[in-house]
């Protein structure tokens, strides 16, 4: 039963925003603490494209836009981590795409507010965190896999090995949270409806970053945007360097999960083809196109999340952000938070009311 660590104060499951967000809290509050990733890598929907020389951030593939102006929580975290920000391009006409029986016209249409991104990328967030953490505090390639709460404390299975702690906070997507962790103690029903019911934002799209060699759009007084009834492309957005470069574009694919599937390598001949038809034929080819269909990240996406509406979560259930067993087992993924939930600052909500309940753990 022993896994040579030793008891620690706080085990996180989860290397995403919310779980990095919580262990940073945690260690600064003093506590002994170690974060169980399954992926390779931290960060969990942040995910980026790197400069194959340089391994300098280029490109989002998972979220691209915070809104510091209306988000507090946000605000706070930018200037703990020391991170700047600056607005989403967005000068000029957007294209409007009716499909290739009729000619893409231009427009100036509505943006949103307040939309910024952070400079070097939502990455930057994810290094920002893992480099304040003692290193190998974050334990990359361990799957959580079942978690008992006793008491005198929490056991976390991963693997074969097991390791023992004060408490234990689950920062995954509340329904991976219920489908994928053998649950040795049995959860509350009301607990097992809310972490069941609770979508988890973004999980059935796919995201594509095209790189190109020049911002040619905005050469053509265009401000990058698409708009589209015909696809594959339904939304697409300049996504150049603070500095405007390197260029790139990305766009959400208006596709369901089986169809994206049944398309396979062609998906990106369609994506190629309808960026010819909106901006015309005489464009650059693009140095490269990245496609990230996060419905086929288990560790992400469940069964629930495919064949379900794709809504925007509400604020979910009080029961998502409850303390259970005492003080020993709570829930920090992005979903459970009260503030903008399934976004960026809801996992750092998410982590900040989490943290401020381990003062009431007992060890
Ligand atoms: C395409 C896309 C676009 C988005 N756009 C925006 C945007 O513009 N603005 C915005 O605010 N938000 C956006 N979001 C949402 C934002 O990315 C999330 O709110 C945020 O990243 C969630 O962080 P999290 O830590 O709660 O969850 P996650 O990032 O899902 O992290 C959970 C982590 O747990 C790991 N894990 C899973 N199972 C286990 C297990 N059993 N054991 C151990 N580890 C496990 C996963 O690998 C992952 O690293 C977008 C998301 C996507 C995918």
């Amino acid at each position: 039963m022993s896994d040579g660590i030793g008891k620690l104060d706080v085990i996180v499951i989860g290397a995403g925003l919310s779980g990095l967000a919580s262990a940073l809290l945690a260690v600064e509050a003093g506590k002994t603490v170690r974060v169980l990733e399954a992926h390779a890598k931290p960060g969990g929907r942040i995910r980026s494209v790197f400069d194959e020389r340089t391994n300098a951030f280029v490109a989002d593939l998972g979220p691209s836009w915070v809104w510091p102006a209306f988000q507090p929580v946000i605000g706070r975290w930018l200037e703990k981590l020391g991170l700047e920000t600056f607005a989403q391009f967005d000068a000029g006409e957007a294209v409007l795409d009716y499909g290739p029986d009729q000619p893409a016209q231009t427009a100036l249409i509505p943006g949103q507010e307040g939309n910024e991104r952070v400079v070097g990328g939502s990455q930057a967030l994810v290094d920002a965190m893992v480099s304040k953490l003692p290193q190998g505090m974050v334990l990359t390639s361990t799957p959580a896999t079942a978690v008992q709460v006793m008491d005198a404390g929490v056991l976390v299975g991963a693997g074969n090995a097991v390791l023992t702690a004060g408490q234990v906070i689950v920062a995954l997507p509340p329904r991976l949270a219920l489908s994928s962790i053998d649950w040795k103690s049995a959860l509350p029903g009301g607990l097992q409806d809310a972490l069941g019911s609770m979508p988890t934002w973004m999980a059935p799209h796919a995201k594509v970053a095209v790189l190109y060699d020049r911002p040619f759009w905005r050469e053509a007084g265009l401000s990058g945007r698409i708009a589209s009834r015909a696809g594959p492309l339904v939304e697409a957005h300049d996504h150049c360097g603070s500095e405007g470069e390197p260029a790139a574009l990305w766009g959400f694919i208006g596709l369901s999960p089986e169809a994206r599937a049944a398309l396979g390598d062609e998906l990106e001949v369609h994506i190629r083809a309808q960026l010819k038809r909106c901006f015309g034929e005489a464009i650059p080819e693009p140095l490269a196109v990245h496609v990230e269909d996060w419905a086929k990240n288990r560790f992400v996406a469940s069964p629930g999340d495919l064949s379900g509406p794709i809504t925007h979560p509400d604020v979910g259930p009080e029961a998502l952000r409850e303390v259970y067993f005492d003080g020993r087992l709570c829930f920090a993924g992005a979903e459970t938070a009260h503030q903008s939930p399934g976004l960026i600052e809801g996992a750092f909500d998410a982590a900040e009311r989490v943290v401020l309940s381990l003062q009431i753990a007992t060890k």
